[in-house]
């Protein structure tokens, strides 16, 4: 095909153990997914209740990511860039309307990631019913690790998530905490879009999001699943 310039190339993870590398096509998330996350986020309802997931999306080529430490630019327009730590669950097939009971068999494998944020423009945004678009699928917003196949880790249910900033604890929760489960969201997110091998899936995160800035440290891991290390510059 001749294209009037090359076409861009496909973002990727490696794999665990593999010399193979898992291509990225959409990055979608889910969002206040732990009680304790969405009662900081001051989401009473959301809190209280088994409200439908909702759902927004990172475009594919925000992923950066890899196995050893990941370098993060602070991006534009924010004085409140926050983390958060999530299970990311990467489809190795896809479907529509796919039951709970057979959502595992979509699954490739799991990795560690970061929602990067830019609190003030999702706050800003959520003030005037304006799309989230701008404070969360920035350049370089999505972070993820490698990708443990499930053939290999299994389905991670249970299992602490945590994540440091130069040394210190700042989320520390459990996999168990998640108010939808993996199974589910992709069910439901499989009624709204057909979801395709290579698509990512932020699940959420745990209580104790906050600000990071230029120099900061950052180690974060899953039991089961690895660990993630990155650095703000
Ligand atoms: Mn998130």
């Amino acid at each position: 095909m001749d294209f009037v310039f090359p076409p861009h190339p496909v973002a990727s993870l490696p794999v665990v153990a593999s010399a193979q590398r898992f291509p990225v096509r959409r990055i979608f998330c889910v969002g206040r997914n732990y009680a304790d996350h969405a009662r900081e986020m001051g989401a009473l309802e959301q809190a209280e209740g088994r409200e439908p997931p909702f759902f927004f999306s990172k475009p594919g080529d925000a992923l950066v990511g890899g196995l050893g430490r990941i370098e993060v630019a602070y991006p534009p327009q924010t004085a409140n860039l926050h983390h958060e730590i999530e299970l990311v669950v990467a489809l190795g097939a896809g479907g529509a309307n796919v039951a709970v009971d057979a959502a595992k068999s979509l699954i490739f494998g799991y990795a560690v990631g970061l929602d990067l944020t830019r609190r003030d423009l999702q706050a800003r945004a959520k003030e005037k019913g304006h799309p989230w678009d701008m404070g969360k699928g920035f350049d370089q917003s999505a972070v993820a690790g490698a990708i443990a196949p499930a053939s290999q880790c299994g389905y991670p249910e249970n299992g602490r998530i945590w994540l440091t900033v130069n040394g210190e604890t700042r989320q520390d929760g459990d996999l168990n905490a998640m108010m939808w489960k993996v199974p589910e969201i992709i069910a439901n997110l499989s009624t709204l879009v057909r979801l395709e091998a290579g698509d990512l899936i932020y699940t959420g995160t745990p209580a104790g999001v906050g600000p990071l800035v230029r120099g900061d440290e950052l180690v974060a891991g899953i039991d089961g699943v690895g660990s993630l290390r990155a650095g703000i510059v």
